[in-house]
């Protein structure tokens, strides 16, 4: 018997401005006249229909960025109420997680009129324990955890995503107290995929080559064990802004770090910024179309996991 074939095109909608290194509401803009006109159309030509997930600074800045979306069939999520890395999950307290996730599912809900039940946290940065938190504020699956991607050394909160190792690849309900492992909570896993390299837009970008061979390899094990396809994306990574500094904002606290935190990672990253990733992208949404997977959203796939 043949393996079922879902792949689920996730976009996380930030105000992050990979050019100029920071958060910027100027970004936003361009995420709303730029970035999410040029997803969106390209979303329509293969007849998709994908999940977005806001943080709720965007969201309230820019309304009509969510609106847009959901005018046009997706699935609006939560990624947070802010990208500020010192306000991660995994720093914040359980009673501020809960805040923070409460007050974005509500921002979000006043905007589309619907109940919001997706997730992502930003950076990926959760703690074990937060499939509790996340049901207490009623939301149902999470799209935080990525198995097996090992570009740790790139990616602040390194240490904590070690769980990462040893995560299940396939979409799975978690453990109350561990949201790395399998368990019987109401909470669904989409885990990002990767195989050892991450499947998501960044990595399309800077190494195109490299990211269609994972692509391959992330097929044939889809063909083997029914894995879902898991592709990350963000609309700032196709705005065309213009560079506002050349000084780089230092995150990192000692040398190293901020030599590949900061420095490497900032000219990577930059790579195909832009109007150029879209051919790239549409690449691989044609072999997806070409390759007969079904294109589900978050809730749809709880859809047909819940129990
Ligand atoms: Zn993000």
């Amino acid at each position: 018997m043949s393996k079922e074939r879902i792949c689920l095109i996730t976009n996380d909608v930030e105000t992050t401005s990979i050019l100029n290194h920071k958060l910027r509401d100027k970004t936003g803009e361009y995420v709303l006249n730029q970035g999410m006109p040029r997803l969106l159309d390209l979303y329509d030509k293969y007849g998709l229909k994908a999940t977005f997930f806001y943080t709720g600074h965007i969201a309230k800045l820019y309304p009509e960025v969510v609106r847009m979306a959901y005018g046009r069939g997706h699935e609006i999520g939560s990624h947070g109420l802010t990208h500020e890395v010192s306000k991660a999950f995994d720093v914040l307290s359980p009673e501020e997680q809960l805040s923070h996730l409460k007050q974005s599912k509500q921002i979000l809900e006043d905007i589309i009129g619907e109940e919001v039940v997706s997730f992502r946290a930003p950076a990926a940065r959760v703690d074990k324990g937060f499939p509790q938190v996340l049901t207490e504020a009623g939301f149902k699956v999470d799209s935080s955890v990525s198995s097996q991607r090992l570009d740790m050394m790139f990616s602040f909160g390194a240490l904590k995503k070690l769980h990462w190792l040893t995560a299940p690849r396939k979409a799975y309900f978690v453990q109350t107290d561990n949201i790395f492992k399998k368990g019987d909570s109401i909470i669904l896993e989409a885990p990002i995929s990767a195989f050892g390299f991450p499947y998501i837009g960044t990595f399309m970008r800077i190494a195109p080559s490299l990211n269609r061979f994972t692509r391959r390899v992330l097929y044939w094990e889809t063909m083997c064990s029914g894995r879902q396809f898991v592709f990350l994306t963000h609309p700032n990574e196709f705005i065309d802004e213009v560079q506002e500094t050349t000084e780089i904002e230092r995150r990192g606290s000692n040398y190293i770090s901020y030599m590949f935190g900061d420095v490497i990672r900032h000219k990577l990253k930059i790579k195909n910024l832009g109007e150029k990733a879209l051919p790239i992208y549409d690449r691989e949404l044609a072999f997806f179309k070409e390759k007969r997977f079904e294109f589900v959203t978050c809730k749809e796939l709880y859809n047909k996991k819940k129990p």
